[in-house]
């Protein structure tokens, strides 16, 4: 059975071949998907984004349309130029979206179907978005309750993770770990209740500031729009994502990278500024030898 980090991984994959994309084509194998698609069909809407949610695959299309796979134990995606040759025959084709640029290949995927926003949210099996940043009726005590569940996570991957919270993407979650004064390998059960309330709060202002000025979509993974700094100048926007080996913006010591977490997502951080809490052991000691070699590097 593929893992929930495969999943994740063909999720982030689908999701950069077809996000934004207008889907040019759709076929499927199963009767109930072909009878949706003839009814209001897929092709000409826009694939919004791809998300993994355990062991669930979500395409979501413009005009309230997502489609729903499960890989159970064989199924795929696969993801190919048009015209290039499937590596397994057309028998074990279940459903197709095509773009453009790549055709998107579901093999074997067992279950299938077609959701809208609201008919998903019903489904049981499914696991449900945390509490909606952006949302008007926010509730932070129900996104401080499911941090509290996860102790052991690193506070960046909570921040990531959108059965938390949902809405912060790869670059807001460096960016408000920075803010927060956070680092962002320490684990939540390091935290005090008043500086997880702290980063809940900076999420919702910088979401919110980001939104204002037009940027649009819930997830954000996107650096050209988004400023958290409060600068004008576009090169200042961004605290320390995307800045590995630049100087801090407020103390001058080398930002560092490193990836985290079940997609290896790249993470920034001012050692200086963000440093670990105290007895939050291993990862600490792992870590001494970077956070030296970054400080010698800023004289
Ligand atoms: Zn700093």
């Amino acid at each position: 059975m593929p893992e929930g980090d495969t999943i994740f991984r063909s999720a982030r994959a689908l999701n950069l071949a077809l996000a934004g994309k207008t889907v040019t084509r759709f076929e499927s194998a199963y009767a109930q998907l072909v009878s949706v698609d003839d009814e209001s069909p897929v092709a000409g809407r826009v694939v919004e984004r791809v998300e993994s949610r355990g062991k669930w695959l979500l395409i979501h299309f413009s005009g309230d349309l997502v489609l729903v796979t499960h890989m159970l134990m064989s199924g795929s995606w696969h993801i190919y130029r048009p015209g290039e040759r499937w590596q397994r025959t057309r028998s074990h084709m279940r459903a197709v979206v095509a773009t453009s640029d790549f055709e998107a290949v579901a093999f074997d995927v067992p279950v299938a179907s077609f959701h809208t926003a609201r008919s998903l949210e019903r489904h049981t099996a499914i696991p449900k978005l945390g509490p909606d940043l952006l949302a008007a009726g926010f509730s932070g005590d129900e996104a401080l309750k499911r941090l509290a569940e996860r102790p052991d996570d690193e506070i960046a991957d909570a921040l990531l993770n959108q059965r938390v919270m949902a809405g912060i993407g790869n670059v807001f979650k460096s960016e408000i770990c920075f803010t927060c004064g956070v680092n962002p390998f320490a684990r939540v059960s390091t935290m005090s209740a008043a500086k997880l309330s702290e980063l809940l709060e900076s999420s919702r202002r910088l979401m919110a500031a980001n939104v204002a000025e037009g940027a649009g979509d819930r997830i954000v993974t996107y650096t050209g729009l988004r400023r958290t700094t409060g600068a004008d100048n576009p090169t200042a926007r961004l605290w320390v994502y995307g800045r590995r080996g630049k100087q801090c913006r407020r103390c001058g010591t080398l930002i560092l990278m490193r990836k985290q977490g079940v997609g290896a997502r790249s993470t920034y951080w001012c050692p200086l500024c963000q440093p670990m809490p105290e007895g939050a052991g291993a990862a600490v000691e792992g870590w001494s030898g970077t956070i030296r070699r970054g400080k010698v590097g800023c004289g």
